[in-house]
């Protein structure tokens, strides 16, 4: 398939071997354009990798620069390509709290008074708004 091969490039563009699962899993990310969850993930694949694998391939994918984590949520961790802004600078994300589907919020600005004291370094911003996406406010 044409995906797959755009799929198997990008891994080896940055130096990881087109394995089955990181296809597969890339392929997600790239299907979805949007930020996805471990849990998320695991339900896509249906049984085809272990918990641990996804862990490993999300981690590998992070240290390759493949995907930057967008926020993380207690436990849960959310992923995405880097194509809209960079794990330093990124931008807003929304996440249902139902169903917890993630937003990318491009364009929407958060701005905050005052500074951060002497001596504070900010290295990056991550805003995180929770709510209810349209098919769960309907519910
Ligand atoms: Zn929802
Ligand atoms: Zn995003």
């Amino acid at each position: 398939m044409a995906a797959d091969k755009r799929v198997s490039d990008l891994l080896r563009e940055n130096g990881l071997k087109a394995t089955k699962g990181r296809v597969e899993m890339l392929g997600l990310f790239l299907k979805a354009g949007r930020p996805l969850g471990q849990m998320q993930i695991m339900e896509m694949l249906g049984l085809k990798l272990d918990r641990a694998s996804v862990y490993r391939t999300l981690n590998a994918f992070t240290e390759a620069g493949i995907i930057h984590m967008a926020y993380v949520n207690g436990r849960h961790r959310v992923y995405e390509l880097p194509d809209k802004c960079s794990g330093r600078n990124c931008h807003p994300h929304f996440s249902c709290r139902s169903c917890g589907m993630t937003a990318c919020l491009e364009g929407f600005q958060v701005r905050y008074k005052g500074n951060l004291g002497k001596g504070f370094v900010a290295e990056r911003q991550k805003v995180l708004i929770e709510g209810l996406c349209p098919d769960c406010k309907e519910k």
